[in-house]
């Protein structure tokens, strides 16, 4: 494990452009490319996403998660970028996941209207730890779910 590795956390709001029907198509091309290049820079960690915001977690050595970030802050498709944690970490928490996907599928959407109801719709409400374990919660149940 690099000695430098470390995790990123951050909130944003969706400003993808176009009618509502077309935002999940816009969230999957965001995911295979995300996919695509954390698998290529040892990068890992797991995306939320909901009609308003995003909530991401991005794990790897500390420059390149640094260098991701830098593009991801520049993207038009989001907005309100807002760095809740940066820390270094002993462990991947996303070992797995070059890019899991939260509150994919009819489990995820359940459990979305959870989120949803504890913070009115806004991961910004939430700090860096509590995303963290909803991200971390959410994924171990929507794989439950789905096994
Ligand atoms: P390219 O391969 O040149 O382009 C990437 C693709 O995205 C192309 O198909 C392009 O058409 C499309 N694209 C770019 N901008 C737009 C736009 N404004 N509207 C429509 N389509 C567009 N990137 C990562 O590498 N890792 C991540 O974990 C990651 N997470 C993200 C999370 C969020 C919430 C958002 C909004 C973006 C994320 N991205 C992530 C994407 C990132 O912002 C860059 O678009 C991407 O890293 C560029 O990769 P590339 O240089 O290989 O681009």
């Amino acid at each position: 494990m690099p000695r430098s590795l470390h995790r990123l956390i951050y909130s944003s709001r969706n400003r993808i452009e176009g009618p509502v029907e077309g935002h999940e198509a816009a969230v999957r091309q965001i995911l295979a490319v995300s996919r695509r290049n954390n698998l290529r820079d040892g990068v890992t960690g797991a995306l939320m996403f909901n009609a308003g915001c995003f909530a991401q977690v991005l794990e790897g050595p500390r420059e390149t998660v640094e260098a991701t970030f830098e593009r991801i802050q520049s993207d038009p498709r989001h907005g309100d970028v807002l760095l809740l944690s940066f820390a270094r970490v002993e462990t991947r928490a996303f070992p797995d996941w070059s890019m899991a996907f939260v509150g994919a599928g009819e489990a995820g959407a359940r459990l979305f209207a959870g989120v949803a109801t504890e913070s009115g719709f806004d991961p910004a409400r939430l700090s860096g730890e509590d995303l963290f374990d909803l991200l971390h919660e959410r994924l171990l149940e929507e794989e439950y779910a789905e096994a």
